[in-house]
């Protein structure tokens, strides 16, 4: 499998010489199958460089799968710039949670309604389908996909993605679950104690490459409790517990720019390395693509 970033900022596009480095592009990321299937995750304003890209490569029909991990703006708001979407042919199959009165298309035909974009989604002639998730197990092209409900306002999942022997965990937006007492010997060493944050680490485990929300500071944490992001150092006893492969620092802030992000994954490495982990950690950037 091959893991591309096309998106990796949090919250809103934040172009400029300040964010180049990493990118200003919101969520999203291309997962290449080993039978050359093709899953997405999350429909950012990175999925309109990847629908661009996809345009050059010539292949026909374009067929994706779509997982978002919840449909908050920074989730979707590429969708109604999908040049492939409007390529009669191709076809989508769109992925995710739903709120309790909303279902999952309404939500994403609401976002192109003519008060806030001038076309609507049914005039996109690809064909577009959609499925509801809920926690579980299923099958996209041979891979085996799982999911996990995380810590988020409103309702998002995780998606780990296996294929042979190879596993991708994509957690975007998820915040540590509440800090509890325990003497429970999986917890040693960490700050982040609670059964729901034990159920993050069994489902990353030992993957290949761990994708994870890592938008604050510990002391930026403080003041954003609720809002359903995760400080640098619950990332790390993540990815430390997990014995994850690699970890891909993910979901900046559109306040950081390129040197704070830096600082961020220096600082995951150093608790990284007080714990002896071999975790490969980096900051995600739009662009990179890694072999898994
Ligand atoms: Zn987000
Ligand atoms: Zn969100």
């Amino acid at each position: 499998m091959k893991y591309k970033f096309w998106g990796v900022r949090g919250s809103i596009p934040t172009p400029g010489p300040e964010t180049v480095g990493y990118g200003g592009n919101t969520s999203c990321g291309e997962l290449t199958l080993d039978d050359g299937g093709m899953i997405i995750f999350d429909a950012g304003s990175g999925i309109r460089v990847l629908g661009n890209d996809l345009m050059k490569r010539g292949k026909k029909p374009v067929e994706a799968v779509i997982l978002l991990s919840h449909t908050h703006w920074d989730h979707i708001q590429g969708f109604p710039f999908f040049v492939p979407a409007f390529i009669p042919g191709n076809k989508f199959v769109i992925c995710g949670c739903e709120e309790a009165d909303v279902k999952l298309d309404q939500i994403i035909k609401d976002q192109m309604k003519s008060a806030y974009f001038p076309i609507e989604l049914s005039d996109m002639p690809a064909s577009i389908g959609f499925k509801r998730l809920y926690e579980g197990k299923f099958k996209i092209s041979g891979a085996r996909v799982d999911t996990l409900y995380l810590n988020h306002p409103g309702f998002a999942l995780g998606y780990r993605v296996e294929s042979g022997s190879k596993s991708v965990v994509y957690i975007s937006d998820n915040e540590p679950y509440p800090i509890q007492e325990s003497t429970q010997p999986e917890f040693e060493g960490m700050t982040y104690k609670g059964s729901n944050n034990y159920r993050v680490i069994q489902f990353s485990k030992g993957t290949d490459l761990l994708v994870h929300d890592c938008q604050y500071t510990p002391d930026e944490y403080k003041t954003k409790v609720g809002w359903g992001h995760s400080p640098y150092d619950y990332v790390a006893e993540i990815a430390w517990k997990a014995e994850v492969k690699r970890l891909a620092i993910y979901h900046h802030d559109p306040g950081h720019d390129d040197a704070f992000v830096d600082g961020i994954v220096e600082k995951v490495k150093a608790l990284l390395k007080e714990k002896g982990s071999s975790v490969e950690v980096f900051g995600a950037r739009e662009g990179t693509e890694l072999e898994l």
